[in-house]
């Protein structure tokens, strides 16, 4: 797979759960989102009462999971984790709601993609802490009401706007991640070495950062990756030069675009004439779902002022002609 992203990343970062900080004070930038949530844990902690429900929207690997655990652990309560796709039925989400003790953090990942019969009984529940729910079925059916022990839904979701606005509403506390700068990633990268007990130099860490795609997930992978590089063909020592060799043979390439980063891009130039051309078309051109296109790919490259998102489609920029050694067409340039 040329996807630096993947459900097997997921599993690489449990197998690394000492990178993840534990405290809001270890977790590197995002500095306006920690300074917003240290006053609000403060003061819920103060007056005893459970935090206000928290919406997580950003990339994946911004670091949604790890704050809502470093959340949970500064709250001092439990923390309990499940995502939109797995709760299928209502009974699932009662079954999670009604085992929840006072001021508890109930995470549920990918928020957005929650069944709407289930979204329709977590309104209550956030709102009044009451759950109703229907038990049989015909004459006999009734409806029952629970009370919830007062909990903090933490939600997140790589497609804020793919939220319903009744649940989008029902956040008190909305905060939005962004792609980290080259000096918090290598910092990231730094802390990753002293925890994995890896010998990096400065102008290593600098290297990998530039090329982690402003994802801190990214980052521990290609550190990861560029550690064997240098235990098998260099002295095991991570410096630029062999992090630069290790970066190519993942083909990540000088800016830090991956395999699929590119093959947007070209097929975009040498397919549409550089757009605008619609998400779907690029979609079925790549043979990749448009969710994805979407949520992981596009987000960094429209940051990065590679591609643009108009009305009529996605636009490629000057800059992805010239990163890509294509030719600028004349009415693309500016
Ligand atoms: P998300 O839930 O947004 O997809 P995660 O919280 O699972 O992202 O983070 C992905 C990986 O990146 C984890 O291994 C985590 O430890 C690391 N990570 C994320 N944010 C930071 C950060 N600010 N500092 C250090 N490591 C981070």
């Amino acid at each position: 797979s040329d996807r630096l992203i993947d459900a097997g990343e997921r599993i690489e970062d449990e197998a690394d759960a000492s990178l993840r900080p534990q405290t809001l004070d270890s977790f590197v930038g995002q500095a306006q989102a920690r300074h917003n949530l240290r006053i609000f844990i403060e003061a819920a902690r103060a007056r005893g009462e459970a935090l206000d429900h928290v919406l997580f929207a950003g990339p994946p690997g911004l670091g949604k999971t790890t704050l809502a655990q470093i959340v949970a652990r500064e709250l001092g309560v439990n923390f309990r984790a499940t995502s939109g796709p797995v709760i299928a039925r209502a009974g699932d989400l009662a079954a999670l709601l009604t085992n929840l003790e006072e001021r508890d953090v109930l995470f549920i990942d990918e928020i957005h993609r929650l069944n709407p019969a289930v979204e329709e009984i977590l309104y209550p529940a956030m709102e009044d802490f009451q759950l109703d729910l229907i038990i049989g079925e015909g004459p006999a059916a009734r409806s029952v009401r629970i009370d919830l022990a007062r909990f903090t839904l933490i939600g997140a979701t790589t497609r804020s706007g793919l939220l319903t606005t009744p649940l989008r509403d029902r956040f008190g506390i909305p905060v939005r991640l962004d792609f980290y700068n080259q000096a918090e990633l290598e910092l990231i990268v730094r802390r990753g070495a002293r925890v994995l007990g890896i010998d990096i130099a400065d102008d290593g860490a600098m290297e990998i950062a530039r090329r982690a795609r402003g994802t801190p997930r990214v980052a521990g992978r290609l550190l990861r990756r560029v550690r064997d590089f240098a235990m098998i063909v260099g002295s095991g020592r991570i410096d630029r030069a062999i992090a630069d060799r290790a970066l190519i043979e993942l083909e990540v390439d000088a800016l830090g675009l991956d395999g699929l980063d590119r093959r947007y891009l070209s097929t975009i130039a040498m397919k549409f004439g550089g757009g605008p051309v619609g998400i779907e078309t690029i979609a079925a051109a790549l043979s990749e779902p448009r969710d994805a296109i979407e949520e992981i790919i596009e987000p960094y490259l429209i940051q990065q002022g590679f591609v643009q998102r108009t009305p009529r489609g996605r636009l490629l920029t000057p800059h992805a002609f010239r990163h890509m050694g294509l030719a600028v067409p004349s009415e693309f340039a500016p």
